[in-house]
């Protein structure tokens, strides 16, 4: 098997250094991409560390993946070498259960195959996005149409971008409805871009005055200070829909009261410690809702792309060569990144 260069952490303490990893040849089914920029995403930190319990070492984290197609198998009609492609959070599913038919592999009843730390339950380990090439089957490798200088910048898409665009889509955000924002980070920014070229009325809910402007750069048409109780009664019961990035244990109820009847908050944060109990009667009373999701399936991934291809739409990133990844960690700890890091995979090896 092929030996390549790759950035692994080798246990749940250890800083993130330089490790050799071995990529399978392509198969008949497969796309071999020569990665050039991957996103950091919070999971990554999580799973570095440890932080879920469940991580296999060493690990080799990254699933916002974009690069070059450098060899096919010989069964693969999607792609050819030289086209542009994506990976993000899944490499595979068991493709028969009800919502692998339906296209939502994402909730597969096996459990999805992750870009990186393999499945969840046994199995071997699968290594992510801070690394040279990967090779993944067709049926998960997304077409990139954004112009190549476009392409760090598309890198968190695959999965900041589909995290907040399915449930974006399944509360039908758009014309004559009003979407709330909650987090201002890797995901929130996503959210409000994307609400807004959906045709949305977008607020904006963060705890820092100074991202007000940014905010409305963004495209929130409204950017209320979380903190301000003044600011926050004046938005109750006015939206339709609130899509709730913050990870960090808060108050629910605080957002929750500012539904209109039938509105649902749907959390996309993934925490490592629980949020405070919601109050049940802020549901009851105006039958509100409130939900989850986790990102997206391969099929809806695709529609985001080029629906962000169409309208001009990538992240806000910074990026970073590959050993500067440990000072990214900490700084993102710090919310210290407008909005995303980006690892430009030509610093490696
Ligand atoms: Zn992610
Ligand atoms: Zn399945």
């Amino acid at each position: 098997m092929p030996t390549i260069q790759a950035y692994a952490a080798q246990d749940a303490s250890a800083p993130l250094g330089a490790f050799t990893i071995e990529r399978r040849e392509p198969g008949p089914e497969d796309v071999q991409i020569r990665i050039l920029w991957c996103g950091v995403c919070h999971s990554d930190l999580h799973t570095a560390r440890n932080e879920w319990k469940n991580t296999l070492y060493p690990s080799v984290p990254g699933h916002e993946i974009v690069g070059r197609v450098s060899a096919v198998g010989s069964a693969v009609t999607k792609f050819k070498v030289g086209d542009l492609a994506g990976v993000g959070c899944m490499v595979d599913s068991c493709g028969h259960c009800p919502s692998c038919a339906e296209g939502e592999e994402q909730y597969c009843d096996s459990g999805f195959t992750g870009t990186y730390n393999g499945p969840v339950f046994g199995g071997e380990n699968t290594f992510g996005g801070y690394s040279q090439s990967i090779v993944v089957r067709q049926s998960f490798v997304l077409r990139i149409g954004h112009p190549e200088s476009q392409l760090a910048g598309v890198a968190p898409l695959l999965c900041a971008g589909i995290t907040t665009w399915s449930p974006l889509r399944q509360w039908e955000a758009g014309p004559g409805r009003k979407v709330g924002i909650v987090g201002l980070g890797g995901l929130g920014h996503m959210g409000v871009k994307l609400a807004h070229a959906l045709g949305a009325h977008v607020v904006l809910f963060t705890t820092s005055p100074d991202k007000i402007a940014d905010g409305h750069r963004l495209g929130a048409d409204e950017v209320v200070v979380s903190k301000d109780p003044e600011q926050m009664r004046r938005q109750a019961g006015r939206l339709d829909f609130i899509l709730n990035t913050v990870a960090a244990p808060h108050d629910l109820n605080a957002f929750l009261a500012l539904l209109k009847r039938d509105g649902t908050m749907t959390l996309v944060g993934a925490p490592a410690e629980r949020h405070p109990s919601p109050d049940v009667f802020a549901l009851i009373f105006k039958r509100r809702r409130l939900g989850g999701s986790l990102i997206g399936g391969i099929r809806e991934t695709q529609q985001m792309l080029d629906f962000c291809a169409q309208h001009g739409i990538v992240s806000d990133t910074e990026t970073i060569r590959m050993d500067q990844i440990n000072t990214a960690y900490e700084r993102m700890l710090r919310s210290d990144v407008r909005y995303r890091f980006v690892v430009d995979m030509a610093t490696l090896g």
